[in-house]
């Protein structure tokens, strides 16, 4: 059995030589590292892909997000609501930019921002709603809009986990996350859905005015070369990262399925199982992208299930072990635990099992086997 790896970077590597190494060697030769030709067609490709007009290419997903909300014009003291359960990146640029994180709970079921806990969140001050669609489940955008629309607020998808999900609204219609909102914000980290070989990341908006602001935004502020309009950043997606995404973006679909039937064969093996409460899975809608799958594990010691799983040669993880709320830099003496139910039970139970696309059946079955065994 090949070694079992959170993230196996290397065998998909190996699998797509070829065109990566050519990709990147004709950045090399053509010496345009960077706004060079291969990141134009990867911004053409994905406007394609995702079916969005504008993709502005950035630095990394973080950037990406904080980028999002100053294009929009969010000032200090705006209030921004996003989930209590998600990786810190979410909150941290709210706070950098002075404005005011809301933390939420999340759903039991999808583990993604409460549309309850959303209504209650909002004030005459909320500007903005951050849903995470997290682990690469689709938030449910329709309702979220709805809440959005009635009051006046924007809304910013994170799509760092669950590029290429789609999300079919009440009236039939598909279209990607991370464009529905007013503007959504994505990240090539190696391990994300589609990563490349080093820091990237990606703005999306279908608004045109709000694109070019975010343009200038990423260039220093810069309308006109030596012009500066608005007090920018510099945050570019270099060339060599984007020919790496190039090469891999027309296999993101293609990557999305494996990650999709690795999760359908784990659920399988755990169906019924009194102890472990496996992701629902969606055969017809596409809607989630398994960034990661993950379990939870009730009326049994989580912990000691890792511990078991690791010495056996299975990596796994918590993602995540501490609610935002409870971390130093976020605490507040707004939030009250008792708002919190869900996130604090989720951080004691959750535990995220290897995914990636090139896990075989060998594999899986050496994973489900060993988990059920320690439940035998
Ligand atoms: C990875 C991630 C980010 C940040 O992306 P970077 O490219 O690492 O800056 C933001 N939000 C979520 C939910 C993420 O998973």
């Amino acid at each position: 059995m090949r070694k079992l790896q959170m993230v196996d970077l290397k065998s998909q590597y190996e699998k797509i030589k070829q065109t990566v190494d050519t990709s990147i060697q004709e950045v090399l030769d053509t010496n345009t590292y960077i706004n060079g030709p291969k990141v134009h067609e990867f911004q053409k490709s994905l406007e394609d892909y995702l079916g969005v007009k504008h993709v502005i290419p950035c630095a990394n997903g973080t950037d990406a997000l904080q980028i999002a909300m100053m294009g929009l014009g969010l000032q200090p003291g705006d209030e921004v609501i996003t989930a209590d359960f998600t990786f810190a990146a979410t909150v941290e640029v709210i706070a950098l930019l002075q404005l005011t994180p809301v933390l939420v709970d999340v759903d039991m079921v999808n583990m993604n921002i409460s549309l309850d806990g959303i209504r209650k969140a909002i004030t005459s001050k909320t500007k903005a709603i951050v849903p995470v669609h997290l682990f690469g489940r689709a938030a449910n955008m329709d309702a979220i809009m709805d809440i959005a629309k009635e009051h006046n607020l924007y809304v910013i998808e994170d799509n760092a986990q669950a590029i290429g999900a789609n999300f079919t609204s009440r009236d039939g219609v598909k279209r990607k996350v991370g464009t529905i909102g007013h503007v959504g914000a994505t990240s090539f980290f190696p391990s994300k859905n589609l990563g490349c070989y080093g820091d990237g990341g990606a703005i999306f908006t279908n608004d045109d005015a709000l694109a070019h602001t975010i343009r200038g935004i990423v260039n220093h502020g810069m309308y006109v070369r030596y012009h500066h309009d608005v007090v920018g950043v510099n945050s570019r997606l270099d060339s060599i990262q984007a020919a790496v995404l190039n090469a891999k973006l027309p296999l993101l679909d293609e990557y999305n399925a494996a990650r999709q039937d690795a999760a359908r064969k784990y659920s399988k093996a755990f169906e019924g199982h009194k102890n472990i409460i496996a992701p629902m899975i969606c055969d017809s809608c596409d809607c989630h992208v398994f960034h990661q799958y993950t379990l939870r594990i009730i009326d049994a010691d989580r912990n000691a299930l890792m511990d078991h799983l690791v010495s056996k040669g299975i990596p796994c993880a918590i993602y995540y072990p501490i609610p935002l709320h409870s971390q130093k830099a976020y605490v507040d003496t707004r939030y009250k635990e008792e708002d919190f139910p869900v996130t604090n039970q989720l951080v004691q139970e959750v535990i995220s099992l290897p995914m990636h696309t090139e896990l075989d059946d060998e594999q899986i079955k050496f994973i489900t086997d060993s988990v059920l065994e320690f439940f035998s």
